[in-house]
């Protein structure tokens, strides 16, 4: 879930419990939510920030940006199949995604920055 505060030019406690809620319910349900905050937003932001919401929700500085954030969940997974074979890790991505498979030296790291590729990458909206 992505909620645009773009237009938005005033916050209330009302608003902001909502937005509290329907994180804690989208994401105790594996989903992932963002909210949209644009530099120029000057009341809502400040709101957010003086009531560190930032600490707590994803807040993206564009709609692309936050599209981002919630189609492209990457993570990197050991693809050893038992524990004593050689380092090889792979990203994926919750899209479908996955990146090729890494091995030897910085084989994870280098899994890491595939998966932090794929999910800088522009969104196909
Ligand atoms: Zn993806």
């Amino acid at each position: 879930m992505i909620v645009d505060l773009s237009a938005c030019t005033f916050l209330d406690s009302t608003v902001i419990s909502m937005l509290v809620w329907a994180h804690y319910l989208i994401t105790s349900h594996k989903g992932r939510f963002a909210l949209v905050l644009p530099d120029g937003s000057a009341h809502t932001a400040r709101v957010i920030h003086a009531m560190r919401l930032q600490e707590i929700l994803p807040v993206c500085a564009s709609l692309a940006e936050g599209v981002i954030f919630v189609e492209h969940a990457t993570r990197v997974r050991d693809l050893r199949v038992r524990v004593d074979e050689a380092q090889a890790y792979g990203a994926a991505c919750e899209c479908g995604w996955t990146g090729e498979p890494r091995t030897g030296e910085f084989a994870e790291r280098k899994a890491r920055a595939d998966g932090n590729r794929h999910s800088e990458a522009p969104p196909a909206l």
